[in-house]
């Protein structure tokens, strides 16, 4: 049920954080791994570390923000490993102000990676998903897809976004056998959120007393979900925004 043997699954941002906890979760499912980012040696490491883990695992160096990058990082991973069933749309930044301090050109850097990225990675990949018969794409939200912050809105606005982007390409692809789905990660620890520690005084002490499970996640904490949702486990899952947080967006 949770076999992905022979398949192929492409993570944007995938060379570091939460995209390479699932990329390691999909490697040991069994499948073929294309890790794609900007970071020629971020890229590299960790495909060093799916391969020592036992998994085929290539990489493509992409900036997302750039639409024809996009589509060519696609056909590059699918000519790379033979195929494409599964699309994780993971790569994502933050710009950390005050609304009224925002450039509209950080404003779209924000919407281009975290949002605009994710539709054309979708949109490029589903000609490979139609030729399999069927697919899978994972889009990552976050808690500011529920929540708002101060210091957060085109993050915000990027991450609310996916999760309507997720509901509408599932109606879209649902006839097609294609699963669309949105997982909100709760506070993990990253780079990202290394950065927004030092941005924001209190976030660590805050977080940890937020959330109920009393600790940070770790991006291990998200290669369950993604072999589930890229799984014929889910296969009739589709649509859905699941928070993986240790509870955090069920305490009031
Ligand atoms: P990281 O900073 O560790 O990872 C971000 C990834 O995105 C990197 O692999 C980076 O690769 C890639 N990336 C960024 N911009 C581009 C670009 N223009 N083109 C190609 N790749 C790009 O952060 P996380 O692992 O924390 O974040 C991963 C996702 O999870 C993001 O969407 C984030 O918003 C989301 N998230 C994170 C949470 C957390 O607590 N950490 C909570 C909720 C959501 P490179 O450096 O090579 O460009």
């Amino acid at each position: 049920m949770f076999d992905l043997t022979g398949k192929a699954a492409l993570v944007t941002g995938g060379n570091g954080g939460i995209g390479l906890g699932m990329a390691k979760g999909l490697a040991q499912a069994g499948a073929a791994i294309a890790v794609a980012g900007r970071d020629a040696k971020k890229n590299a490491d960790a495909v060093a570390q799916l391969k020592a883990a036992g998994a085929k695992a290539v990489a493509v160096k992409v900036d997302l923000r750039d639409e024809k990058a996009c589509r060519a990082m696609a056909d590059d991973a699918a000519a790379q490993l033979g195929r494409l069933d599964i699309l994780v749309n993971n790569a994502g930044i933050n710009i950390r102000k005050q609304p009224q301090e925002y450039s509209l050109a950080e404003w779209r850097e924000v919407l281009d990676t975290n949002l605009t990225s994710a539709f054309v990675c979708s949109q490029a990949a589903y000609p490979e998903m139609m030729k399999a018969g069927r697919g899978k794409v994972i889009n990552i939200g976050s808690m500011m897809s529920i929540f708002g912050a101060s210091f957060t809105t085109p993050y915000a606005a990027s991450k609310g976004g996916i999760v309507q982007m997720t509901r509408a390409l599932a109606c879209a692809w649902a006839r097609d056998k294609i699963q669309v789905n949105a997982v909100l990660p709760g506070w993990i620890d990253t780079a990202l959120t290394r950065g927004a520690r030092k941005d924001v005084a209190g976030l660590h002490e805050r977080v940890l007393a937020r959330t109920p499970a009393g600790r940070w996640g770790q991006p291990k904490d998200l290669s369950g979900i993604a072999v589930f949702l890229c799984s014929p486990a889910s296969d009739f899952v589709t649509g859905t925004a699941i928070p993986v947080d240790g509870g955090y967006s069920a305490l009031g």
